[in-house]
């Protein structure tokens, strides 16, 4: 061959340049490694849906006339690391040239980067989002605090989403006010059951455990997640019809009380798709423009316009952050945050019901959408203090679209704010108040929403009023924090005591709560 080119798992992106021409001096390698399963403890339907995606993918491009290595487990055990099987692999093989496509971590570009081999090496873009990797720079810039409204208002204009003649389409940039209801009992049955696919994994199963892959959650022989291109159109043609018209509506809703089981409410689980390059950003937010517009009368403006602001928006917005800011982001913790987090982060058994039902859900499915992972678990995570180390590695390891580059700004920037404001102006702390007005989770829980003090009350509310104070030289300034600091200093020294007594006991007591 003269030519190897690697492409890592999540980098599946049928419509790279890279296969406009067939090539029969080109060999493309897609490797299971041991070194991706070790780095953080996967969940398993993660690492079944990354091998099968990976495998689906081989097949294809060889069916289309490429040459294609596929090794498993089981062919990589006798390399050290990466760079130690494409060595080995350019001995046997005497290319000219060794190829890659950027990764999107930090930890795989070093690698690579670094690596000398006896061949020329030379690194493309993944062709996957909306900005190049190499414009980045042009969008960011390093400790600096970006805001995601400025961002996404600068790619729908320059990408022309939504826009009509220069203008936000429908007038406005921002539907946030019209959207994040609370799913009330009538609304409870209208909600769709996801459509889940059957994928065999048996044969992975049996290399997981036959090379001791340590994994956490549930799984099975059949997995639920779209692996090949084909499903991933099904998926969107379902979310399209079934769910976006209710998008933006329920997008922060929470309930315990669905009839069947309807995990993932209006949402899309696009993520893993998108997040191993099945399907394209720009090809999400196409086909659901295109769905919008065809269907004005079901899917409103409001809808589309939360739906687009999550892909071109968010999920650009927090790539940029990650590369600008790497590698000091990883070490970043603006709150000197230290504690471990509860057990119960791996078990889901707790008596408060919003985190059971929160972290079960994840472990059962590898998926909680946005809210569950921002205003429970991530949530009670700031208020107690965890160490942002331990906060990344759950947040890295049990979502099916946990990549570091999309994990990290979220968890420790958006949610434990130990990037000090770099991702958001604000930290997302809040009692049990929020949780109780967007979920129906307090009514059945042990704890009592409305109390602060007493040994039934909400763990939440203590720990809220213990965090903002312990803070309130760094975010007393803010002005959107006045009225929470306002609020405290009316209440008397004693009550004032009574809930940081409380809060006290709660920290002291995690396990037990
Ligand atoms: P939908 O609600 O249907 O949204 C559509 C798509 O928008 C998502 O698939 C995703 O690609 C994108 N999106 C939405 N919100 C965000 C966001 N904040 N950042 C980036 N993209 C976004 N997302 C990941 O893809 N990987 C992660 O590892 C990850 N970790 C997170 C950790 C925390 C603490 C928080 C608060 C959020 C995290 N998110 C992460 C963002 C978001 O929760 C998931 O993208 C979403 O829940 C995936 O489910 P979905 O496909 O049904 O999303
Ligand atoms: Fe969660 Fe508190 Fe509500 Fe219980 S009462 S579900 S712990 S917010």
């Amino acid at each position: 061959y003269d030519e190897i080119r690697l492409v890592l798992g999540d980098q599946l992106n049928a419509a790279h340049s890279w296969y406009k021409t067939k090539d029969t001096k080109v060999l493309y390698v897609i490797a299971e490694l041991k070194q991706e399963q070790e780095y953080v403890t996967h969940h398993i339907q993660k690492v079944q849906a990354f091998f099968l995606a990976m495998e689906k993918f081989a097949s294809a491009l060889k069916e289309a006339g490429h040459h294609v290595l596929y090794l498993t487990l089981d062919d990589t055990e006798k390399y050290a690391d990466l760079p130690d099987m494409v060595n080995q692999l350019i001995d046997q093989y005497l290319p000219k040239q060794f190829c890659y496509q950027q990764p999107d971590e930090y930890r795989l570009s070093e690698q690579l980067k670094n690596m000398t081999i006896n061949c020329d090496k030379s690194c493309v873009d993944t062709e996957h989002f909306y900005l190049r990797h190499d414009e980045l720079s042009k969008y960011f810039k390093k400790d600096t605090g970006h805001r995601l409204e400025a961002f996404y208002r600068k790619l729908r204009s320059q990408f022309n989403v939504l826009m009509d003649e220069g203008e936000p389409e429908g007038g406005k940039w921002n539907y946030d006010s019209s959207n994040r209801n609370k799913l009330k009992k009538d609304d409870l049955k209208a909600v769709p059951s996801p459509l889940l696919f059957s994928n065999d994994v048996s044969d992975i199963n049996k290399r997981i455990q036959r090379h001791k892959i340590k994994t956490m959650g549930t799984g099975g022989d059949t997995l639920l997640w779209p692996v090949t291109r084909t499903q991933t159109r099904e998926l969107l043609n379902f979310f399209c019809k079934y769910c976006l018209p209710k998008f933006g509506e329920f997008q922060d809703a929470m309930t315990a009380k669905l009839p069947d089981k309807q995990w993932s409410l209006y949402h899309s689980r696009i993520s893993f798709a998108l997040n191993s390059k099945i399907v394209s950003p720009a090809q999400v937010v196409n086909h659901a423009i295109e769905a919008y517009r065809q269907n004005s009368s079901t899917i409103s403006i409001e809808q589309i316009e939360g739906f687009v602001r999550q892909i071109l928006g968010w999920r650009e917005f927090v790539r940029g952050i990650y590369w600008l800011n790497m590698p000091d982001y990883k070490t970043k913790n603006a709150l000197e945050a230290s504690r471990p987090l509860p057990d119960f982060y791996w078990t889901g058994k707790t008596k408060m019901n919003c985190l059971s039902n929160a972290i079960s859900q994840s472990l059962e499915y590898a998926y909680a959408h946005h809210i569950q992972r921002l205003m429970v678990t991530g949530n009670f995570a700031l208020l107690i203090g965890a160490d942002p180390d331990q906060v990344d590695l759950w947040y890295l390891g049990i979502y099916i679209d946990a990549i570091e580059w999309v994990e990290m700004p979220n968890t420790r920037g958006m949610s434990q704010f130990a990037d000090g404001g770099i991702v958001g102006s604000k930290a997302y702390a809040s009692s049990g108040n929020y949780i109780q007005k967007m979920t129906d989770y307090c009514s059945d829980c042990h704890y009592d929403v409305k109390q602060k003090t007493s040994n039934d009350s909400c763990p939440f509310n203590s720990l809220y009023w213990h965090f903002m104070t312990q803070h309130q030289e760094k975010f007393g300034n803010n002005p959107r924090n006045a009225m929470v600091y306002k609020n405290w200093d009316k209440r008397s020294d004693m009550e004032k005591q009574e809930v940081l007594e409380r809060a006290e006991w709660v920290l002291h007591n995690l396990d037990a709560l």
